[in-house]
Parts: C-alpha cells; structure tokens; sequence
C-alpha cells in the first residue's frame, strides 16, 4: 500500500430510459441530485427526461384536432391566445370549412368574425386563408410534410411547423419553442439565448432526437402547471434539484433573472406579451 487514494471511475451517464426504468421498480423518483450539481446539460437533460415522463405520462398537444389541415389552422390561431380559447373556437370552424380550398374561398371579414375572440384576428384570417390557398394550389389541398414546404406557407413560422410536424405526421426536424419552452429551457439553464430560433439550436444539440416532440411538451405542461412566468412553484417543483434556478429563486422570493433578461445587445426577448408569432 503506497497510502495513495485510488480514484474511483466516473459513473458513466445513464440514459432516459435506464432511469425510468429504475423509476418504475423502485416506485420512486430517480435519483435525487442535490441542487446546482455541475452536471452537464446533456446528462441533466437525460435525467429531466425521466422525471418529466414519470410526471407528465399522458403530455400532449392540447389542441383538439383531427388532421393535419386542422392542427394548422389551430397552431396559427394559438398564437398569443389559450389553447383552452382555441378549442371553443374550432369545432365550429372545422365544421364550417372542412378542407383547404372552403378555407381558400372563405370571405375574409365573415372568417375575422368567426375567429375574433382568439386575439389578432385579422392577422390570422391572413395567415390561415393565405396557407389554405397555398396548400389547395399546390399541394392538391394536402398539408406538406416537410419543413422547407411548410415555412413557404404564408403566415407559417418554424414554429407552426414544428408543431404540425412532431404532432401530426410524427416527425421530428425540430423542436417547438413556445414561451413556454423559452421560459423553462432558460431557467434550466439550457440555454442562454433568448431568440426562439437560437434557443431551438441549442436544444436540438442535447435532448435526444426521439425526444423532440414530447420535449417540448412536457416543458409546455410543467410551464403552465408549475413553473408559471412570474410565481414559479419552485417549492413543490418536481425537477428543483435539477434546475439551477429554483434555489435562487426560493431564496429571493422572485423570478427574476428571467424577467430581468438581455440578449447580447441589451434587448429583452421577444417571447413577451403583445407580439404575434407563428
Ligand atoms: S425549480 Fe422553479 S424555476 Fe426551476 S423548473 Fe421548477 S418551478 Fe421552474
């Protein structure tokens, strides 16, 4: 014996799927972690998988749709509004125009009417009746399935896209990045960019790809469940010792970083109140 310490090896990353597994035979949590551990974003987030699945089992899009045409008039008409007021709002409308070309003849003032209480109406009857016409044109009123085709749309963001993709054809070229998702990737800490595009980037590089979708579901869920924009139940959250926010936060008694945030040239990030975005 020479008295020297032997390292031990580091334990090497479980994945999401080990750690539910294990969540399941124990019928606890996995591992508790104490706050604030240096642990990468990458392994957080394989441990922020297993927890929000053992949370969140039945997470989906809220939206009530019955085909992809449907998701899309529904994303656009999300923007900025509930997704509870979306679905008072659809079920007559989809009754109303049931493919793209009723949407394409629609007059512009009667749908603005039918659509006005979901906010920004006449941007969205702009949005919508413009996509329809495009997809009933050109794509013999199918809803394309690839982003290049969907983002030519008018009116449709990578957003809108994310959303029609991940939800209504199960693929996964992207990540949706809500306010919601904002919100939570920054206060996780697994961003510090603050534009949607950027913030997207940043999380495509370390949640899994089969993970995409209900990823952003699951942030959607937790953000609208417990970690609210300005009193986040940082108390009773289910990942606080995995976020290095809640400990300041419960320590200050605000949320404030996130509230009081910057972009590099000191401007603060779109995803506020009164901006349409789709
Ligand atoms: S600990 Fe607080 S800030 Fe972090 S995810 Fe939970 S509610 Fe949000």
């Amino acid at each position: 014996m020479n008295g020297a310490r032997q390292r031990r090896p580091a334990a090497a990353a479980e994945t999401p799927d080990a750690l539910s597994r294990r969540s399941t035979a124990t019928g606890r949590p996995p591992r508790a972690l104490p706050c604030n551990v240096p642990i990468k974003p990458r392994d957080r987030v394989c441990q922020l998988i297993a927890r929000f699945r053992a949370v969140y089992p039945d997470a989906h899009c809220e939206l009530t749709f019955k085909n992809p045409l449907q998701l899309l008039i529904a994303t656009i008409l999300s923007a900025q509004c509930t997704d509870k007021r979306v679905n008072m709002v659809t079920p007559a409308l989809f009754k109303k125009y049931k493919t793209a070309a009723d949407c394409a003849q629609a007059d512009p003032a009667i749908f603005q009417e039918e659509i006005r209480s979901s906010g920004f109406f006449r941007s969205k009857t702009k949005s919508i009746l413009g996509a329809c016409k495009a997809i009933a044109e050109k794509y013999e009123g199918k809803v394309p399935d690839t982003m290049d085709a969907l983002v030519e749309l008018p009116g449709v963001g990578r957003k809108t896209a994310n959303v029609v993709l991940g939800n209504a054809f199960r693929k996964s070229e992207g990540i949706v990045v809500d306010t919601h998702v904002a919100r939570l990737s920054q206060r996780l800490r697994l961003t510090r960019e603050t534009d949607a595009t950027k913030i997207e980037q940043d999380l495509m590089k370390i949640v899994p790809r089969e993970y995409w979708t209900i990823w952003s579901h699951w942030l959607i869920w937790h953000g609208r469940r417990r970690c609210f924009a300005r009193k986040p139940d940082c108390r009773n959250c289910e990942v606080l010792n995995l976020c290095p926010s809640g400990p300041v936060f419960i320590r200050t008694g605000e949320a404030r970083e996130v509230e009081n945030a910057r972009d590099t040239r000191g401007v603060k990030p779109r995803v506020s109140r009164g901006t349409f975005s789709a």
